[in-house]
């Protein structure tokens, strides 16, 4: 018998998430509406401070396609995106019909690089082309560099949607991610730092923003006593049992981030003293991540190691690790796409390596991950 797996990032349930979905069942709230829908939000409204409404969604995507149709995004636009993503955080771009313009990482944060950003909305305006967005992702945790991306954005005139997705708990000057740019928005996936099983929020700073996009993504329904349709509406809101499960993860997230940064220092611990081996790393005081994700580049040439060998060495264990994302610019769906960079963010993927950052990590596993990187390391 092998060793049971290590997962990247499992879903890890606190005390009171079934519970919260035995009263849902016993109350009959099983349907996208019921109280802790309202709840949730309210958790979250409440965690983020900042004057924030919040709508809990079936998705982090739902979230983001909204934030597009609120932001006016059609057909024939132009929407600048941080191509080192998720391909989620580009895809509702494309489902408007607006184009995609990829613009890269800058070598600190890993985020979108304000000079690139700025290359590119200079190069876009001389076109005749006005981009309509930016969507800057606050990478593995990592917040992006909010104070010279929001100044250039400001000056441009071009409003900012924080992909939030995997930074719930980070903070940036002491702000909420979620909460940096003009809208955000969250996910509540299975792998996320807290989980609904599926889920989202999207993250808006007026009343009637939230309206409606709640509008919106329960079927456009207008007030009339029989079904009435003035706009294209969406199935996206969140089921009450799944805002069940969120409620009774809100009650664990600090320790969740807790455990995410103390995984962190373990793994800074394991490969302190070898060399070519380099950590995402909070750039100054500003930032603060909650390391959802531990994310490595390992300099093959001094490293005695290559991020193949130790993938391959974790794996020997039964350890689960992934390669950081493969730029958008560079995925042949989106090889139509204009990209402004100078490379930074092809490197990283090219040498780039997340490790399992579970906030249930055990001790054993902790043991076997150890002994698996020992493994890898002087494998080149
Ligand atoms: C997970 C994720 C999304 C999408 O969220 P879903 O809830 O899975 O739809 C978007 N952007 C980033 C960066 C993500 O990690």
């Amino acid at each position: 018998m092998g060793n049971s797996k290590i997962y990247l990032s499992p879903p890890h349930m606190g005390n009171n998430e079934l519970r919260n979905i035995q009263q849902a069942f016993a109350a009959n709230w099983i349907a996208p509406a019921g109280p802790d829908i309202t709840a949730f939000e309210q958790n979250i409204e409440q965690y983020l401070g900042n004057s924030i409404y919040a709508a809990a969604l079936n998705s982090g995507s739902a979230a983001l396609h909204l934030a597009l149709i609120l932001l006016n995004v059609r057909r024939g636009d132009e929407v600048i995106c941080q191509s080192f993503t998720f391909a989620a955080s580009a895809n509702p771009i494309m489902y408007l019909g607006a184009t995609p313009i990829f613009v890269d990482s800058e070598p600190y944060s890993w985020n979108i690089c304000p000079n690139s950003l700025e290359d590119a909305i200079k190069s876009r305006l001389a076109m005749g082309k006005a981009p309509k967005a930016i969507i800057a992702v606050d990478l593995y945790g990592m917040p992006y560099n909010a104070n010279a991306v929001n100044a250039i954005a400001l000056r441009y005139g071009i409003p900012v949607i924080e992909d939030s997705a995997e930074a719930l708990g980070s903070t940036y000057n002491g702000q909420r991610c979620g909460t940096l740019g003009d809208i955000g928005i969250l996910s509540f996936n299975g792998n996320k730092i807290i989980t609904t099983s599926a889920g989202g929020a999207l993250l808006v700073k007026n009343r009637q923003y939230k309206e409606r996009a709640l509008h919106l993504a329960t079927q456009a329904k207008d007030n009339y006593p029989y079904y009435h349709h003035t706009d294209i509406g969406y199935n996206y809101r969140m089921s009450n049992i799944c805002a069940g499960i969120g409620r009774g993860q809100m009650e664990v997230l600090e320790s969740h981030i807790n455990a995410r940064r103390e995984v962190n220092t373990f793994y800074r611990e394991i490969f302190d003293g070898i060399n070519g081996i380099t950590f995402q790393s909070e750039p100054d005081k500003k930032y603060f991540s909650n390391y959802w994700l531990t994310a490595i580049t390992v300099d093959a040439a001094v490293a005695g190691t290559d991020i193949h060998e130790l993938m391959k060495a974790l794996a020997d264990d039964n350890i689960e690790s992934r390669y950081l994302w493969k730029p958008l610019h560079t995925q042949p769906v989106y090889k139509e796409a204009p990209y402004y960079g100078n490379a930074v963010c092809e490197g990283l993927f090219e040498s780039g390596l997340c490790v399992p950052s579970g906030s249930g990590l055990t001790d054993d596993e902790r043991a076997r991950i150890a002994e698996a990187i020992k493994k890898g390391i002087g494998k080149n």
